[in-house]
């Protein structure tokens, strides 16, 4: 253990790294509103039954990516490894099946046990939307047409493709299943130990498989389509007809099934090919079985999850911060005044930097590298008069500014400044 380093597969977000995650999850935020979702934020950690009932025992994340431990009193807990099955907990514990259909998003850390790489964290953020309540295939396209949305606003419009499937609902999936272990067993002594030890528990998540060999007797795999019920069928052509309505271009992948064993019916990822094998920057689909499986009452829901550090490494860099002053008291009497001037500056709305001791060089030298705007001089002889020197860090020109009213004073330079 090294106790001076982070635990591998977490990181830092330093001031520039969280300047990036914040435009990801604000353009995501500013969207979701205006589809009328609303902030929820769940417990970061559950009892572990949440994740387990929901995710099933066969899932890659029950069976080898989940933070649990049993904490002081005994109760085995989890790091929540994502968040849907926590807003649905929420949902039925705080009994807002009345308020249905309910659109809700959020943002924050998610654990995992995986093997790091770029892309692939242990403890990672997402931003996500649920549309719980809704059965309609408009739910689907509403989710649907916020990622896209979002996409937009990012600047990723056309560097990721919205892929699409349906599995079917539970019928359709039942026939599918049985003819998927059907052809399976014919190839059995070729399949990865992983994928053989699937067959039994959870046959749809072979075509999932990255196993080169899995991947070639996948190719021959039954497809989906024959086993879909008019239900299904119907159902999807809806969803399809709906994002060809709003103009959002798609791409059908018949083995696109998620990591997860909730889903039905629709299933979507945004994916790139910037970044390598991290390629799903959002993914999501509906899971109308999953509150029955928790334990609840039948409760449709539809909804995605998207990683903020992905989307943050192929977003275009946010605007840097508004312009920050730096205060440059000069004598004992100036020093004591600085503690009383930055706090106006600040009240008045100005961003402000302040070395607390150092000769004037040095502190000249930190407004430069803080990047201030503006450098505040202010020494002895211009205390007596109320003024200070104000020196323009770009230009280098310098002009003296009465005390009061600096602060407008620096906002309009600013603001001059941003718009010349
Ligand atoms: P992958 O196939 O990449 O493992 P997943 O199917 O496990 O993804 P989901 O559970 O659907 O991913 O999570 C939704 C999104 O969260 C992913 O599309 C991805 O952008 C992000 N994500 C998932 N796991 C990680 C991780 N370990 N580190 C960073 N981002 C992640
Ligand atoms: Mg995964």
């Amino acid at each position: 253990m090294a106790a001076l380093q982070p635990v591998r597969g977490t990181h830092d977000l330093l001031p520039d790294d969280f300047r990036r995650h914040r435009a990801v999850s604000d353009a995501a935020a500013e969207t979701a509103l205006r589809y009328g979702y609303e902030q929820i934020a769940t417990p970061i950690f559950e009892f572990s039954a949440v994740f387990n009932r929901t995710l099933g025992d066969t899932s890659d994340i029950v069976t080898k990516e989940m933070y649990s431990f049993d904490d002081r009193g005994g109760d085995n807990i989890t790091l929540r490894p994502e968040n849907t099955a926590g807003v649905c907990r929420a949902f039925m514990s705080n009994g807002l099946a009345q308020q249905a259909p309910v659109r809700h998003f959020y943002a924050g850390p998610m654990f995992r046990y995986e093997r790091p790489q770029k892309g692939r964290l242990r403890q990672f953020h997402q931003f996500g939307i649920e549309l719980i309540g809704a059965p309609q295939a408009q739910g689907d396209i509403e989710v649907i047409a916020c990622g896209a949305a979002i996409m937009e606003t990012l600047g990723l419009k056309d560097r990721v493709t919205l892929e699409l499937n349906t599995l079917g609902d539970s019928a359709s999936r039942d026939a599918y299943r049985a003819a998927l272990v059907a052809y399976f067993q014919d190839h059995l002594a070729a399949l990865s130990d992983e994928s053989k030890d699937r067959l039994g528990r959870n046959p749809l998540r072979i075509l999932d498989s990255k196993d080169e060999g899995d991947r070639r007797i996948v190719a021959g795999a039954p497809s989906f389509d024959e086993y879909l019920n008019t239900e299904s069928q119907e159902f999807f052509a809806a969803v399809r007809e709906g994002l060809e309505t709003l103009g959002i271009a798609y791409a059908l992948n018949p083995k696109l099934v998620r990591g997860l064993d909730y889903y039905c019916h629709t299933a979507f990822e945004f994916t790139t090919t910037e970044l390598g094998a991290q390629a799903a920057v959002l993914a999501g689909g509906r899971y109308d079985g999953l509150m029955e499986m928790m334990g609840g009452p039948a409760t449709p829901g539809v909804g995605w999850a998207a990683g903020i550090e992905r989307l943050a490494m192929l977003a275009d860099s946010p605007a840097p911060p508004p312009g920050i002053v730096a205060i440059v008291p000069l004598g004992e009497a100036a020093e004591r005044r600085a503690l009383q001037l930055a706090e106006t500056l600040r009240r008045d709305g100005l961003r402000v930097d302040w070395a607390f001791s150092g000769a004037m060089k040095k502190r000249m030298k930190r407004a430069d590298k803080v990047g201030a705007t503006h450098a505040v001089i202010l020494g002895d002889e211009e205390l007596v008069r109320g003024v200070a020197q104000v020196k323009d860090m770009a230009q280098g020109g310098q002009s003296e500014v009465a005390l009061d009213g600096l602060g407008p004073a620096l906002k309009a330079a600013q603001a001059a400044r941003a718009t010349g």
